[in-house]
Protein backbone atom coordinates (compact mmCIF):
# COMPACT_ATOMS: atom_id res chain seq x y z
CA UNK A 1 0.00 0.00 0.00
CA UNK A 2 1.36 3.41 -1.36
CA UNK A 3 -1.18 5.63 0.51
CA UNK A 4 -3.93 5.33 2.76
CA UNK A 5 -5.97 7.97 0.26
CA UNK A 6 -5.50 9.20 -2.97
CA UNK A 7 -6.90 12.70 -3.82
CA UNK A 8 -7.31 13.33 -7.46
CA UNK A 9 -7.36 16.83 -8.00
CA UNK A 10 -4.98 20.08 -6.04
CA UNK A 11 -7.69 22.51 -6.06
CA UNK A 12 -9.32 23.83 -3.12
CA UNK A 13 -11.40 20.93 -2.36
CA UNK A 14 -8.56 18.58 -2.84
CA UNK A 15 -6.62 20.58 -0.68
CA UNK A 16 -8.89 20.96 2.36
CA UNK A 17 -9.61 17.21 2.21
CA UNK A 18 -5.66 16.50 2.37
CA UNK A 19 -5.51 19.18 5.41
CA UNK A 20 -8.61 17.39 7.25
CA UNK A 21 -6.85 13.97 6.54
CA UNK A 22 -3.41 15.05 8.11
CA UNK A 23 -4.89 16.25 10.84
CA UNK A 24 -6.20 12.63 10.97
CA UNK A 25 -3.04 11.41 10.48
CA UNK A 26 -4.39 9.68 7.04
CA UNK A 27 -1.45 8.92 4.65
CA UNK A 28 -2.12 11.21 1.71
CA UNK A 29 -1.54 11.49 -1.51
CA UNK A 30 -2.13 14.45 -3.67
CA UNK A 31 -1.81 14.16 -7.44
CA UNK A 32 -2.50 17.15 -9.21
CA UNK A 33 -1.55 18.43 -12.94
CA UNK A 34 0.86 20.90 -13.77
CA UNK A 35 -1.61 22.44 -16.18
CA UNK A 36 -3.09 25.70 -15.12
CA UNK A 37 -6.38 25.26 -13.19
CA UNK A 38 -9.79 26.45 -14.24
CA UNK A 39 -9.33 29.72 -12.34
CA UNK A 40 -6.15 30.85 -13.20
CA UNK A 41 -7.02 33.65 -15.75
CA UNK A 42 -8.34 35.32 -12.99
CA UNK A 43 -6.13 37.98 -11.46
CA UNK A 44 -7.80 37.57 -7.54
CA UNK A 45 -10.01 34.98 -5.92
CA UNK A 46 -12.39 36.75 -4.32
CA UNK A 47 -15.21 35.96 -1.40
CA UNK A 48 -12.69 33.91 0.23
CA UNK A 49 -12.56 34.15 3.98
CA UNK A 50 -9.59 35.44 5.27
CA UNK A 51 -8.05 35.26 1.99
CA UNK A 52 -10.32 37.67 0.04
CA UNK A 53 -8.21 39.30 -2.85
CA UNK A 54 -5.27 36.88 -3.17
CA UNK A 55 -3.94 35.35 -6.04
CA UNK A 56 -5.43 32.14 -7.25
CA UNK A 57 -1.48 30.33 -7.59
CA UNK A 58 -1.28 31.66 -3.87
CA UNK A 59 -3.76 30.29 -2.28
CA UNK A 60 -3.07 27.06 -3.38
CA UNK A 61 0.47 27.77 -1.76
CA UNK A 62 -0.74 28.46 1.19
CA UNK A 63 -2.85 25.80 1.96
CA UNK A 64 0.15 23.31 0.72
CA UNK A 65 2.14 24.71 3.14
CA UNK A 66 -0.31 24.37 5.94
CA UNK A 67 -0.71 20.78 4.34
CA UNK A 68 2.46 19.93 4.65
CA UNK A 69 3.41 21.34 8.38
CA UNK A 70 2.15 17.80 9.20
CA UNK A 71 4.37 15.11 8.20
CA UNK A 72 1.05 12.52 6.39
CA UNK A 73 0.53 14.01 2.89
CA UNK A 74 2.80 14.25 0.02
CA UNK A 75 2.47 15.88 -3.39
CA UNK A 76 3.03 14.43 -6.97
CA UNK A 77 2.22 17.06 -9.78
CA UNK A 78 0.88 14.50 -12.32
CA UNK A 79 -1.98 13.42 -14.20
CA UNK A 80 -3.95 10.60 -13.38
CA UNK A 81 -5.05 8.75 -16.42
CA UNK A 82 -6.58 6.10 -15.26
CA UNK A 83 -7.68 4.53 -11.50
CA UNK A 84 -8.14 0.48 -11.52
CA UNK A 85 -9.78 -1.59 -8.68
CA UNK A 86 -7.53 -4.43 -7.66
CA UNK A 87 -8.93 -6.59 -4.82
CA UNK A 88 -9.61 -3.66 -2.21
CA UNK A 89 -7.59 -1.16 -3.73
CA UNK A 90 -7.32 1.22 -6.22
CA UNK A 91 -4.28 1.40 -8.74
CA UNK A 92 -4.12 4.71 -9.88
CA UNK A 93 -1.79 5.47 -12.96
CA UNK A 94 -0.08 8.56 -13.51
CA UNK A 95 0.75 10.13 -16.88
CA UNK A 96 4.50 9.26 -16.09
CA UNK A 97 4.05 5.17 -16.74
CA UNK A 98 4.44 5.33 -13.01
CA UNK A 99 1.27 4.39 -10.08
CA UNK A 100 0.52 3.88 -6.59
CA UNK A 101 -1.60 1.66 -4.95
CA UNK A 102 -4.73 3.25 -2.59
CA UNK A 103 -6.93 2.05 0.05
CA UNK A 104 -9.52 5.22 -0.83
CA UNK A 105 -9.88 7.43 -3.91
CA UNK A 106 -10.73 10.81 -3.52
CA UNK A 107 -12.11 12.45 -7.12
CA UNK A 108 -11.34 16.56 -6.75
CA UNK A 109 -10.69 17.15 -10.12
CA UNK A 110 -13.02 20.43 -10.99
CA UNK A 111 -14.87 20.74 -14.01
CA UNK A 112 -13.52 22.08 -17.39
CA UNK A 113 -15.13 25.10 -19.43
CA UNK A 114 -16.50 24.99 -22.65
CA UNK A 115 -16.16 28.53 -23.59
CA UNK A 116 -17.84 29.79 -26.88
CA UNK A 117 -16.33 30.60 -29.60
CA UNK A 118 -16.12 34.37 -29.33
CA UNK A 119 -13.07 36.51 -30.52
CA UNK A 120 -10.50 37.82 -28.37
CA UNK A 121 -12.62 36.42 -24.98
CA UNK A 122 -9.54 34.82 -24.08
CA UNK A 123 -7.71 38.39 -24.02
CA UNK A 124 -10.25 39.33 -21.41
CA UNK A 125 -11.73 35.96 -19.41
CA UNK A 126 -11.33 36.02 -15.81
CA UNK A 127 -10.92 39.93 -16.04
CA UNK A 128 -13.32 41.98 -17.74
CA UNK A 129 -15.81 39.03 -19.27
CA UNK A 130 -16.45 37.03 -15.76
CA UNK A 131 -18.44 33.98 -15.14
CA UNK A 132 -20.10 34.64 -11.97
CA UNK A 133 -21.12 37.66 -10.41
CA UNK A 134 -20.68 36.37 -6.51
CA UNK A 135 -17.02 36.25 -7.03
CA UNK A 136 -16.31 39.38 -9.82
CA UNK A 137 -19.49 41.29 -9.83
CA UNK A 138 -18.05 43.59 -6.99
CA UNK A 139 -15.30 44.92 -8.85
CA UNK A 140 -18.04 45.85 -11.92
CA UNK A 141 -20.79 46.93 -10.11
CA UNK A 142 -23.11 50.07 -11.73
CA UNK A 143 -20.81 49.81 -15.46
CA UNK A 144 -22.24 48.77 -18.56
CA UNK A 145 -22.57 44.98 -18.50
CA UNK A 146 -23.34 41.85 -21.12
CA UNK A 147 -25.00 39.20 -20.32
CA UNK A 148 -23.98 36.25 -23.13
CA UNK A 149 -27.32 34.31 -22.78
CA UNK A 150 -26.38 30.81 -24.13
CA UNK A 151 -28.28 29.29 -21.92
CA UNK A 152 -31.33 28.85 -20.12
CA UNK A 153 -30.18 29.70 -16.40
CA UNK A 154 -28.66 32.66 -17.57
CA UNK A 155 -32.09 34.09 -19.18
CA UNK A 156 -33.66 32.79 -15.87
CA UNK A 157 -31.16 34.85 -12.99
CA UNK A 158 -31.71 38.52 -14.75
CA UNK A 159 -32.99 39.41 -11.01
CA UNK A 160 -29.75 38.37 -9.65
CA UNK A 161 -27.61 40.41 -12.16
CA UNK A 162 -29.66 43.27 -11.47
CA UNK A 163 -28.31 43.60 -7.98
CA UNK A 164 -24.74 44.52 -9.17
CA UNK A 165 -25.99 46.89 -12.00
CA UNK A 166 -28.78 48.75 -13.26
CA UNK A 167 -27.43 49.09 -17.05
CA UNK A 168 -27.82 45.33 -18.54
CA UNK A 169 -28.02 44.69 -22.34
CA UNK A 170 -28.99 40.88 -22.66
CA UNK A 171 -27.69 39.24 -25.90
CA UNK A 172 -30.11 36.28 -26.85
CA UNK A 173 -28.89 33.25 -28.63
CA UNK A 174 -31.85 32.76 -30.87
CA UNK A 175 -31.68 29.00 -30.99
CA UNK A 176 -33.13 28.98 -27.54
CA UNK A 177 -36.91 30.52 -27.02
CA UNK A 178 -37.58 33.01 -24.63
CA UNK A 179 -41.06 33.65 -24.02
CA UNK A 180 -42.58 36.79 -25.02
CA UNK A 181 -43.84 37.19 -21.30
CA UNK A 182 -40.57 36.99 -20.06
CA UNK A 183 -39.04 39.25 -22.68
CA UNK A 184 -41.47 41.93 -21.25
CA UNK A 185 -40.31 41.53 -17.63
CA UNK A 186 -36.36 41.95 -19.19
CA UNK A 187 -37.31 45.00 -20.80
CA UNK A 188 -39.73 46.23 -17.74
CA UNK A 189 -36.65 45.67 -15.58
CA UNK A 190 -34.73 48.35 -17.84
CA UNK A 191 -32.87 45.88 -19.73
CA UNK A 192 -31.70 46.30 -23.27
CA UNK A 193 -32.47 42.81 -24.94
CA UNK A 194 -30.68 41.85 -28.70
CA UNK A 195 -32.02 38.72 -30.42
CA UNK A 196 -28.63 37.56 -31.54
CA UNK A 197 -24.85 36.45 -29.63
CA UNK A 198 -21.98 38.66 -30.35
CA UNK A 199 -19.21 36.98 -32.44
CA UNK A 200 -15.99 39.61 -31.68
CA UNK A 201 -15.12 40.91 -28.41
CA UNK A 202 -13.72 44.55 -28.77
CA UNK A 203 -10.70 45.43 -26.34
CA UNK A 204 -9.12 48.35 -25.60
CA UNK A 205 -6.23 48.62 -23.03
CA UNK A 206 -6.50 44.82 -22.30
CA UNK A 207 -10.39 45.31 -21.27
CA UNK A 208 -13.83 44.80 -22.48
CA UNK A 209 -14.94 48.04 -24.43
CA UNK A 210 -17.72 46.21 -26.34
CA UNK A 211 -18.79 43.30 -28.34
CA UNK A 212 -19.67 42.92 -32.02
CA UNK A 213 -22.33 40.88 -33.77
CA UNK A 214 -22.47 38.92 -36.63
CA UNK A 215 -24.30 41.88 -38.37
CA UNK A 216 -21.42 44.06 -38.14
CA UNK A 217 -23.26 46.02 -34.70
CA UNK A 218 -21.68 47.19 -32.22
CA UNK A 219 -22.47 47.64 -28.60
CA UNK A 220 -19.81 49.65 -25.65
CA UNK A 221 -19.65 47.46 -22.56
CA UNK A 222 -17.66 47.48 -19.70
CA UNK A 223 -18.11 44.52 -18.20
CA UNK A 224 -19.49 40.73 -19.63
CA UNK A 225 -20.97 37.70 -17.80
CA UNK A 226 -20.42 34.26 -19.61
CA UNK A 227 -21.78 31.59 -17.74
CA UNK A 228 -20.17 29.19 -19.69
CA UNK A 229 -21.06 25.09 -20.59
CA UNK A 230 -18.98 22.37 -18.23
CA UNK A 231 -17.84 19.28 -18.80
CA UNK A 232 -15.68 16.43 -16.57
CA UNK A 233 -12.19 15.83 -17.20
CA UNK A 234 -11.59 12.76 -19.67
CA UNK A 235 -10.48 10.09 -16.45
CA UNK A 236 -14.15 10.49 -15.13
CA UNK A 237 -15.22 8.48 -18.45
CA UNK A 238 -12.60 5.92 -17.65
CA UNK A 239 -14.34 5.33 -14.43
CA UNK A 240 -17.17 3.11 -13.40
CA UNK A 241 -18.87 6.30 -11.03
CA UNK A 242 -22.56 7.52 -12.18
CA UNK A 243 -23.05 10.88 -13.29
CA UNK A 244 -26.27 12.58 -12.74
CA UNK A 245 -28.69 13.89 -15.39
CA UNK A 246 -26.36 17.06 -15.92
CA UNK A 247 -23.18 15.62 -15.75
CA UNK A 248 -21.80 16.01 -12.41
CA UNK A 249 -20.89 12.80 -10.25
CA UNK A 250 -23.74 11.14 -8.48
CA UNK A 251 -22.57 11.56 -4.54
CA UNK A 252 -24.34 10.37 -1.38
CA UNK A 253 -24.59 12.97 1.97
CA UNK A 254 -21.13 12.02 2.67
CA UNK A 255 -19.31 12.46 -0.80
CA UNK A 256 -19.73 9.15 -1.70
CA UNK A 257 -19.25 8.11 -5.41
CA UNK A 258 -21.60 4.77 -6.35
CA UNK A 259 -18.38 2.64 -6.67
CA UNK A 260 -17.67 1.97 -3.10
CA UNK A 261 -13.81 3.48 -2.16
CA UNK A 262 -14.21 6.40 -4.37
CA UNK A 263 -15.54 9.72 -3.42
CA UNK A 264 -15.87 12.77 -5.06
CA UNK A 265 -16.03 16.54 -3.74
CA UNK A 266 -16.04 19.86 -5.43
CA UNK A 267 -17.55 21.67 -8.54
CA UNK A 268 -17.56 17.96 -10.40
CA UNK A 269 -19.99 17.38 -7.99
CA UNK A 270 -22.04 20.66 -8.39
CA UNK A 271 -23.09 22.48 -10.74
CA UNK A 272 -24.84 25.39 -8.60
CA UNK A 273 -22.86 27.94 -6.50
CA UNK A 274 -19.56 26.87 -7.63
CA UNK A 275 -16.95 28.65 -5.85
CA UNK A 276 -13.93 28.26 -3.28
CA UNK A 277 -15.48 28.52 -0.07
CA UNK A 278 -17.88 25.93 -1.52
CA UNK A 279 -15.56 23.43 -2.83
CA UNK A 280 -13.52 23.92 0.70
CA UNK A 281 -16.88 22.96 2.50
CA UNK A 282 -16.80 19.80 0.28
CA UNK A 283 -13.42 18.72 0.82
CA UNK A 284 -13.62 18.61 3.89
CA UNK A 285 -16.31 17.28 4.60
CA UNK A 286 -15.41 14.23 2.06
CA UNK A 287 -12.37 13.44 4.01
CA UNK A 288 -14.03 13.24 7.42
CA UNK A 289 -16.68 10.75 6.13
CA UNK A 290 -13.62 9.02 4.09
CA UNK A 291 -11.81 8.85 8.26
CA UNK A 292 -15.43 7.67 9.26
CA UNK A 293 -15.99 4.93 7.27
CA UNK A 294 -12.02 3.83 7.87
CA UNK A 295 -12.97 3.56 11.29
CA UNK A 296 -15.97 1.58 10.99
CA UNK A 297 -14.54 -0.60 8.73
CA UNK A 298 -11.61 -1.37 10.67
C1 LIG B 1 -12.31 32.43 -14.22
C2 LIG B 1 -12.77 31.95 -12.86
C3 LIG B 1 -12.68 32.79 -11.76
C4 LIG B 1 -13.09 32.35 -10.50
N1 LIG B 1 -13.02 33.21 -9.45
C5 LIG B 1 -13.40 32.81 -8.22
C6 LIG B 1 -13.33 33.70 -7.11
O1 LIG B 1 -12.91 34.86 -7.25
N2 LIG B 1 -13.74 33.25 -5.90
C7 LIG B 1 -14.20 31.97 -5.72
O2 LIG B 1 -14.53 31.61 -4.58
N3 LIG B 1 -14.30 31.10 -6.76
C8 LIG B 1 -13.90 31.50 -8.00
N4 LIG B 1 -13.99 30.64 -9.06
C9 LIG B 1 -14.50 29.27 -8.83
C10 LIG B 1 -13.43 28.39 -8.17
O3 LIG B 1 -12.18 28.53 -8.83
C11 LIG B 1 -13.87 26.93 -8.21
O4 LIG B 1 -15.19 26.81 -7.74
C12 LIG B 1 -12.94 26.08 -7.34
O5 LIG B 1 -11.60 26.22 -7.78
C13 LIG B 1 -13.35 24.62 -7.42
O6 LIG B 1 -12.43 23.86 -6.70
P1 LIG B 1 -12.23 22.32 -7.05
O7 LIG B 1 -11.20 21.86 -6.10
O8 LIG B 1 -13.53 21.63 -7.09
O9 LIG B 1 -11.68 22.29 -8.56
P2 LIG B 1 -10.47 23.03 -9.24
O10 LIG B 1 -10.07 24.27 -8.54
O11 LIG B 1 -10.85 23.14 -10.69
O12 LIG B 1 -9.25 22.01 -9.07
C14 LIG B 1 -9.22 20.77 -9.72
C15 LIG B 1 -7.77 20.41 -9.95
O13 LIG B 1 -7.69 19.07 -10.44
C16 LIG B 1 -6.72 19.01 -11.45
N5 LIG B 1 -6.97 17.85 -12.30
C17 LIG B 1 -7.98 17.66 -13.18
N6 LIG B 1 -7.88 16.48 -13.76
C18 LIG B 1 -6.77 15.88 -13.24
C19 LIG B 1 -6.14 14.63 -13.47
N7 LIG B 1 -6.63 13.72 -14.34
N8 LIG B 1 -5.01 14.33 -12.79
C20 LIG B 1 -4.49 15.23 -11.90
N9 LIG B 1 -5.06 16.42 -11.64
C21 LIG B 1 -6.19 16.75 -12.32
C22 LIG B 1 -6.92 20.34 -12.18
O14 LIG B 1 -5.81 20.66 -12.98
C23 LIG B 1 -7.12 21.29 -11.01
O15 LIG B 1 -5.87 21.77 -10.52
C24 LIG B 1 -13.60 31.05 -10.34
C25 LIG B 1 -13.68 30.18 -11.45
C26 LIG B 1 -13.27 30.62 -12.70
C27 LIG B 1 -13.38 29.69 -13.88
Amino acid sequence: MDTQVAIIGGGPSGLAAALTLSRSMFKTTVLNTVKPPRNAASPIVAALPALDHRVPAEVRAEMRRDILSYPFARFLDEDVIDVQQRGGDFIVRLGDGSQLTAQVVLLATGMQDTLPSLVGLEECWGRSIINCPFCHGYEWKDQKWGIYAHRPEVIDAAEIYRNWTSDITYFLDPSISVHEERRQQLSGMGMTLVSDLPTKVLIENETLSGVELPDGNRFDLECMLIFPHQKQVDLVSRLDVSLTETGYIAIDEGFRTTVPGIYAAGDMTYGGHQNTPTAIHMGNMAAATIVMDACFRS
